[in-house]
């Protein structure tokens, strides 16, 4: 039996898991836009100061991602971060908390997107390639750029990508057209901030409430980071949605200010500073399929928007789509 020809379209850790947990029964190619691989889980640097600007941390709840951990765990690129952890309502903290051994909150080292680095290994990514249209040819499907060159023919082409931009690029005879239709992704600001002085603060991150924040984090609190007064702050995406096509420059001077009055500390000096606005970045909790699949068509979905916006959902989507396909198109292999 021939090996079957396999395009994953985004290099984000849904990607990435499927490319690997499908690479010794079919030929993987992967496409990104991007110029690096690693998607939400990001990271940036300048200088002395680096930020995982994406996601956060992340947990592992169920028995398969726990157990799928263990081999990165073992080898250090995934660390428990044991923050000294707050809830500020208002401007006043209501909860603290030590993380523990116990209760993990996992981040990826020395970089969030160290983890994806090392699923990325075994592949030759293309880069900076955003693919635009699939053509359905009598045996294959066809998968063009954003200029419009052909990227090859594949007889699978699985999609890692957020809905909006899935749908731009998916037949409207998709079997599940409508559904993504209807997943709305929420957008949310990123600031990063160089200190020359870490503010007089004591805890390490913090949630927020009732407020145009949703999370604070000292980066240099996280194991294996260097010392760096780097500070990470996450609007609320609803507050991101309703201030989406505002200027930066002023969007980042509101969230300084916001930072300033719930932490009740002034920022002091700031070395640099840099706003990233995630389009898609989170989503409420889905009740539908954990995975697309259209048979008939020969595309396929996994990303963690078809449960929640968490890396273990990314994680979920993708193993319970690897498993469908080995059920049905790999029976025989
Ligand atoms: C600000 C923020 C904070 C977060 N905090 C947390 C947290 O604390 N805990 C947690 O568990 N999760 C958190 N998340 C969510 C977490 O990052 C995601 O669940 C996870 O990274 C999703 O991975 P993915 O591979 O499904 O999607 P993505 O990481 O979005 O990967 C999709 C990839 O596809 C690429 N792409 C898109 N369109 C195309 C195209 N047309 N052609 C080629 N490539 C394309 C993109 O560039 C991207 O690399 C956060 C996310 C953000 C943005």
């Amino acid at each position: 039996m021939t090996r079957k020809n396999i395009a994953i379209i985004g290099a984000g850790i849904s990607g990435l898991i499927t490319a690997n947990e499908l690479k010794e029964i079919a030929n993987i190619t992967i496409f990104e836009k991007a110029r690096g691989v690693g998607g939400r889980m990001a990271c940036r640097y300048k200088d002395e100061f680096s930020f995982d600007f994406g996601a956060q941390f992340f947990t592992a709840k169920t028995p398969e991602f726990i157990a799928y951990l263990q081999k990165f765990i073992d080898l250090k690129i995934i660390e428990n971060w044991q923050a000294n952890f707050v809830e500020i309502d208002d401007n006043k903290i209501s909860y603290s908390r030590q993380w523990s051994e116990e209760n993990k909150h996992f981040i990826a080292s020395p970089k969030m997107n160290s983890l994806t680095k090392y699923l990325a290994k075994d592949f030759d990514i293309k880069l900076q390639t955003r693919i635009s249209k699939i053509k359905k040819k009598p045996k294959s499907l066809e998968i063009f750029d954003d200029k419009n060159n052909s990227c090859g023919e594949f007889d699978l082409v699985i999609l890692t990508i957020p809905p909006k931009q899935a749908c731009e690029i998916l037949p409207k005879n998709f079997k599940y057209f409508a559904d993504i239709q209807n997943k709305e992704m929420l957008p949310c600001f990123a600031l990063m901030l160089g200190l020359k002085n870490k503010p007089e603060i004591k805890w390490d991150c913090a949630y927020l409430k009732n407020s145009k924040l949703s999370w604070i984090a000292f980066e240099n609190s996280k194991p294996s980071r260097n010392p760096s007064n780097s500070l990470t702050i996450l609007s609320r995406n609803s507050w991101a949605k309703d201030n989406i096509d505002k200027d930066l420059e002023i969007v980042k001077n509101e969230l300084i200010a916001e930072f300033e009055y719930a932490s009740n500390c002034k920022i002091g000096d700031i070395l640099y500073s840099d706003i990233h606005l995630w389009k898609y970045a989170n989503i409420a909790k889905q009740n539908g399929l954990q995975y697309y699949y259209d048979s008939k068509n020969s595309l396929a979905i996994c990303s963690d928007w078809l449960i929640q916006g968490r890396v273990e959902s990314a994680f979920l989507s993708a193993k319970s789509l690897i498993e469908e396909l080995k059920n049905q198109l790999f029976k025989n292999v």
